[in-house]
């Protein structure tokens, strides 16, 4: 569920996508309408920061970029792409396997036929030169299929490892669709997941859950003051302080542009409140510096907005009152943290 706009907003995303389309005379064909659909809805923050990097240079939005990010972002997810790439991997490890167990099987009727023939030389009389022949001749047999075992034993441990690899490519490919490139925490696609196991949960155990949305204040004008690197430290240094605000069970995560969300499971709104006051004390008392310029650009504020799920409502219901709550927190002076009702 990327998009979660109301007929209105999705209207205007829609004319502001066509028209910047138009502005940069790009064919307003599905691909660039998604790309820029996308970009202006800020649930696609990495893909915004990619557009704005690609302008920041005085570089054109040609048709070529657009081709590039829409591959990047709306064909295959690096997830689905690991697990494409991994189980065509796996199938030929596994054909390798099978081959190689095949042989084996053929290799060891062999033996067995070999060894049967040299039983029935023994059932006979023989002189000391057959009986060594015949010795020699078992001798060779095995070491034959010794050194075959092995060699299917080195093949095996071969195939073995690269499965082993396989998976921790696959562990970390789904580490990273789940994690947010600029400042490590959850994305909104994992967001969108905990926050679906976590309603379960609470339902199925009848705990209360509470979700908060984080909005940083007036980032646009710190943005405008001191430059967008300075802004891409002060999201990282905010998604520190989240983390460090929360314990164990909890999920901190980017949710677009500048917000941020907490998952509280099992968690009370007063105590959800509590934890939404500690980020934005934590946050409001930490300057933001460059060390190595020595330069201090002040301090950042954030709004926060609290819900508490009421069981058997869909997850845009629950965000939806987090929202107006955090909404209520700007315009009552920001800086502040609001609960709903
Ligand atoms: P308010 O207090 O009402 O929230 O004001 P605001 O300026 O924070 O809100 P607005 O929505 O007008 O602006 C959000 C700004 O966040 C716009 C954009 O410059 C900035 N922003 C969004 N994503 C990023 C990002 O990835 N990096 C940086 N540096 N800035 C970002
Ligand atoms: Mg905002
Ligand atoms: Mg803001």
């Amino acid at each position: 569920m990327a998009y979660d706009e109301d007929i209105e907003r999705a209207g205007a995303l829609a004319d502001k996508a066509i028209q910047r389309l138009h502005a940069e005379q790009l064919p307003p064909n599905p691909e660039n309408f998604t790309l820029w659909y996308a970009h202006y809805s800020g649930h696609f923050p990495d893909l915004s920061r990619a557009i704005e990097m690609a302008q920041r240079d005085g570089g054109r939005l040609t048709q070529l970029l657009c081709d590039e990010l829409y591959k990047r972002f709306f064909t295959l997810d690096a997830e689905s792409q690991a697990i494409r790439e991994t189980s065509e991997r796996a199938r030929a490890s596994l054909a390798k396997i099978m081959e190689m167990l095949d042989s084996v099987g053929t290799e060891t009727n062999r033996y067995g036929t070999a060894l049967a023939g040299l039983q029935g030389e023994l059932d006979q009389p023989l002189g000391m030169e057959d009986l060594r022949a015949v010795v020699a001749a078992i001798a060779a047999e095995t070491s034959a299929i010794i050194d075959r075992q092995s060699r299917l034993q080195t093949q095996l441990l071969d195939s073995s490892q690269q499965l082993a690899e396989m998976r921790v490519s696959l562990d970390t490919a789904r580490r990273e669709a789940m994690t947010d490139g600029l400042t490590g925490i959850a994305n909104r696609k994992a967001f969108d997941h905990t926050m679906v196991e976590a309603m379960q949960t609470a339902q199925q155990e009848g705990l209360p859950l509470c979700l908060l949305l984080i909005d940083i204040d007036r980032f646009k004008l710190f943005n405008d003051t001191h430059g967008h690197l300075v802004g891409d430290h002060v999201l990282r240094l905010v998604a520190r302080a989240l983390t460090e605000c929360i314990k164990g069970r909890d999920t901190a995560a980017r949710y677009g542009g500048e917000e941020f969300a907490i998952v509280l499971p099992q968690t009370s709104l007063r105590n959800a409140v509590k934890v939404a006051e500690q980020v934005r004390t934590t946050v409001g008392s930490r300057q933001i510096v460059n060390r190595s310029r020595s330069v201090n650009y002040g301090t950042v504020t954030l709004s926060i907005g609290a819900a508490e799920y009421r069981p058997g409502e869909p997850l845009p219901e629950l965000v939806r009152r987090a929202d107006s709550a955090l909404y209520r927190a700007k315009n009552t002076g920001r800086n502040q943290v609001c609960a709903e009702g």
